[in-house]
């Protein structure tokens, strides 16, 4: 079967691609392992932060930007709230890159935050506990979106485009010769002008067989809902979070609907193989122990743990996004390592991929996600 367009991977990424190319009268097929949106990649647990003053660097600016405004695009085209402004409060050492990033970024591109001390912290949230020494930023505008609701969203409205999704596909074998794509399922070969593989944790194995070896490093993640004070931490009158702490970085949602306080760390996490299913939440001994010291500290009128879930991040060494052309074949785009904080950009990184497989450049710059960077390492 010929297509324009084959995507690898329709998580995350590969869907809202997929919309973007199909909503472009690109005749575009949609290739997954399982059946997105699903919980044995990187997107599941319901709710992602999205925030826009950004802690990891102000290059990510303008195409966060770019992404809230694609997300109210999707809420209007699919009638479905997806985005709650919870607002989200960082917090951390005065000095450190973390909130100084923040700082930083909010200046640049002037968008709304508020500064305070740990006092006033905890005077506005009286669920959250600190030391002296942290300071706080809020951003009033940022918050939570819905994540698997969203992936359904694009999938819906790529099918309206006339996208074609073939579910329960893992792809097996691929091959590039000039504008000639041949992919090969277990059961079927496809083939197409242009692809773009998309497929989070699986994209290291792929684009070896393109002659690429990216340094992509999938890492098991863990993150549980507790009950919570629902006076204290509903999301009408309590943020989204993330606490550069001594101990690491932990993040965390309000409880939506009643669902409890969710919480997560950002660092750390044990390196997986995802071709072999990783252990549940609580196999290993910390799962439990190391968000419970968190929360006690930080976020004391908790209640027991309701429930733990898995998921895998893909790590590149400096923690930044790969989006970019493959160095050897123009028709291939490529957008991988997301690094455990890629869902907010989606939306975006979804609009630049179809531009890249269209024109070869994107309106937004994606120079600091090259995959030059890497290449020039081995060097
Ligand atoms: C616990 C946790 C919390 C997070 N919190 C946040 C947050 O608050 N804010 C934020 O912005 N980001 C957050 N992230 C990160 C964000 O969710 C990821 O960066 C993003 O989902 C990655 O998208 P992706 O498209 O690369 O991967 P995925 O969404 O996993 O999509 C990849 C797809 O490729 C498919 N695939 C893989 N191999 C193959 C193959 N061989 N053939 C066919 N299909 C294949 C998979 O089945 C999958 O569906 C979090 C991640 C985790 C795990």
């Amino acid at each position: 079967m010929n297509y324009d367009v084959i995507i690898i991977g329709a998580g995350s990424m590969g869907m809202a691609a997929g919309y973007y190319l199909s909503k472009s009268g690109k005749k575009t097929l949609l290739l997954d392992s399982f059946n997105p949106p699903h919980n044995k990649g990187s997107h599941h647990g319901g709710t992602r932060i999205i925030r826009y003053a950004y802690a990891e660097g102000e290059e990510y600016v303008p195409l966060i930007l770019k992404a809230q405004e694609l997300w109210r695009d999707l809420e209007r085209a699919s009638e479905k709230e997806l985005l709650i402004q919870t607002g989200v409060l960082g917090v951390g050492k005065e000095q450190s890159d973390f909130i100084q990033n923040i700082i930083t970024s909010a200046n640049k591109y002037s968008l709304p935050l508020e500064v305070m001390d740990s006092s006033e912290v905890q005077r506005r949230w009286s669920g959250i506990s600190l030391p002296n020494d942290s300071v706080g930023c809020f951003e009033p505008t940022s918050g939570v979106l819905k994540c698997e609701e969203s992936i359904k969203a694009y999938q819906e409205l790529a099918e309206v485009h006339g996208a074609t999704i073939v579910t329960n596909s893992k792809v097996r074998e691929m091959s590039v010769e000039r504008d000639r794509v041949t992919i090969k399922t277990d059961e079927q070969t496809f083939y197409s002008e242009a692809l773009v593989v998309s497929a989070g944790a699986g994209s290291r194995n792929l684009l070896a067989m393109l002659d690429l070896d990216l340094p992509l490093t999938p890492v098991r993640k863990t993150f549980a809902w507790f009950d919570a004070n629902e006076k204290i931490y509903n999301h009408q009158s309590f943020p989204a979070f993330a606490f550069e702490t001594s101990h690491g970085i932990y993040y965390g949602f309000p409880s939506i609907d009643g669902a409890g306080i969710k919480v997560g760390r950002h660092d750390g996490g044990e390196k997986i193989n995802p071709d072999i299913s990783m252990k549940e939440f609580g196999e290993v001994s910390e799962d439990k122990g190391d968000l419970v010291q968190f929360l006690k500290q930080h976020i004391p009128e908790i209640d027991q743990l309701k429930y733990g879930k898995t998921c895998m991040y893909t790590l590149t060494p400096d923690e930044k996004f790969i989006i970019d052309l493959h160095p050897k074949y123009s028709n291939v785009a490529i957008a991988a390592g997301f690094s455990g904080h890629g869902f907010k950009f989606s939306s975006a990184v979804g609009q630049a991929l179809s531009h890249l497989i269209m024109s070869g450049k994107n309106d937004i710059d994606l120079s600091p996600f090259s995959i030059n960077r890497f290449l020039d390492e081995e060097k």
